[in-house]
């Protein structure tokens, strides 16, 4: 019966029962970059800026210098508006073979500075914001943060912002009401406990020498001015950022975990980047894409609806093709995380088709939610494809689903890219507490991600 057990049903497997020592090197050394370069990326723009330069020591250079079609084995990068990044290094095959296109996002759940976001109430200095992307607001009160951007001044250069990252500068917080007060906010919903216009940071204390309202609002506004040059009209022109100050760390006694902030979506964009930085001579022309705004709905110049992956693709082609004959034989894996089964609330994962910390990278049929709403629902022969692909490539995966039919759901960029006649599939890390201050990864599944990037990018066929 065994026998029979092993030849007809499926079994997944933990990823620590397969890993041998050589491996266990490789998938620590491979962590060890992705720290790195969550630590340095707080920002999609600072994602975007790591990245180049990570793409200018392997070879890279701006894709304005093509001249015709892209080269077998060449390797270009657009960087559009400092916000997303597009790379590609030439296949063997032209680009009317279609390309393999890997797509993941680097804009991350954050509180944006509002446009004129500075004030003084009981004469303490306050920044308002207006959150951007998902998130639960609670979770923001009363950790510390820090804030990065760029200001942008009527001659048109840009000012670079960044305060609380160096262990010298002071950093900020947003304050809750201590529980002793809190009678009536702890009857509220998590939803309504903490609403988004209080979430006001504190910005200073110290009142501007002299007589009047206001010393506190100007003194803050004064050191802005010591420090970065700029009055407060030019915060109207300034997109800035406020993020979790924690520092990337390992979790667990056994280091197996990753915490950090901003793991949706640097998890896959890091392992996309990785893969294609070592990728020479693909067969078709491999595609990396940083997109920008996925948290949003994926609108805007630098979001994946936009025309710039087409004005990207086309300088690819050179003239050799249409750009629609190259999409339709394209293929493309939607890179982005997905929910992990957690053990704390199994209620809301339907448990044999969630995914599981540690065994390996999830691939994700559909996503959407209530009756696959929203979905772009890869075919099956996608599916059977990406097995193969995984299997010979040594890979560890994992089908999942983000949760309990009627629970709720989520999307990806996946959508944008069928929507443009290209084959798509999202594949990508599972994460515990996503979309929080401190998401959790498993160190395996971060790297059978970037081993799942590489196969696709290696593709025989
Ligand atoms: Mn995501
Ligand atoms: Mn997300």
């Amino acid at each position: 019966m065994d026998e029979m057990k092993k030849t007809l049903l499926y079994e997944p497997k933990n990823g620590y029962d397969r890993l041998d020592a050589a491996e266990r090197m490789a998938l620590e050394d491979y962590c060890r970059g992705y720290m790195d370069y969550l630590s340095a990326a707080r920002t999609e723009r600072e994602a975007v800026a790591e990245a180049v330069k990570l793409a200018e020591k392997a070879g890279f250079t701006d894709v304005e210098s093509l001249t015709g079609p892209i080269r077998p084995g060449q390797k270009v990068y657009w960087s559009n508006r400092g916000k997303a990044l597009l790379l590609a290094v030439g296949g063997k095959k032209p680009m009317s073979a279609g390309f393999v296109v890997e797509a993941a996002h680097v804009d991350a759940p954050r509180l944006d500075l509002k446009q004129l976001p500075l004030f003084e109430d009981t004469e303490l200095g306050y920044l308002r914001t207006h959150y951007y992307g998902g998130i639960k607001k609670y979770q923001w009160t009363a950790i510390p943060l820090e804030i990065h951007g760029v200001a942008a001044l009527k001659d048109g250069s840009t000012v670079e912002i960044v305060i609380g990252r160096d262990p010298a500068d002071p950093q900020f917080v947003i304050t809750d009401l201590l529980p002793h007060l809190a009678q009536d906010q702890m009857q509220k919903t998590l939803a309504k406990g903490v609403e988004g216009e209080k979430l006001c940071i504190l910005a200073g204390s110290v009142p501007y020498a002299g007589e009047g309202d206001g010393r506190v609002k100007l003194a803050v506004m004064s050191l802005l001015n010591d420090r970065y040059g700029i009055t407060e009209e030019d915060l109207i022109s300034a997109e800035l950022e406020a993020v979790p100050a924690f520092e990337v760390r390992e979790l667990g006694l056994d280091r197996s975990l990753i915490g950090g902030y901003g793991q949706d979506d640097r998890v896959c964009a890091y392992a996309e980047l990785a893969a294609i930085l070592e990728t020479e001579n693909p067969e078709r022309t491999a595609v990396c894409i940083l997109a920008d705004k996925e948290e949003i709905g994926s609108y805007g110049v630098t979001g994946m609806t936009s025309q710039a992956f087409e004005w990207f693709v086309e300088k690819l082609c050179g003239g050799t093709c249409t750009l629609q004959e190259s999409f339709a034989h394209s293929f493309c894996v939607s890179a982005d995380v997905t929910a992990a089964l957690d053990p704390m609330y199994p209620e809301v994962s339907e448990k044999q088709n969630a995914a599981r910390l540690n065994y390996g990278v999830g691939f994700c049929k559909f996503t959407g939610s209530r009756g696959k709403s929203g979905a772009s629902d890869a075919s099956a022969e996608l599916v059977g494809y990406l097995r193969r692909l995984c299997d010979e490539g040594g890979v560890a995966w994992q089908m999942c689903e983000l949760g309990k039919v009627d629970q709720g759901g989520g999307g990806t960029v996946a959508l944008d890219m069928a929507m443009r006649n290209i084959d798509t599939i999202d594949a990508g890390v599972p994460v515990l507490s996503m979309h929080s201050p401190f998401e959790t990864t498993a160190k395996f599944d971060c790297y059978m991600t970037y081993k799942c990037m590489k196969a696709a990018y290696n593709a025989r066929g």
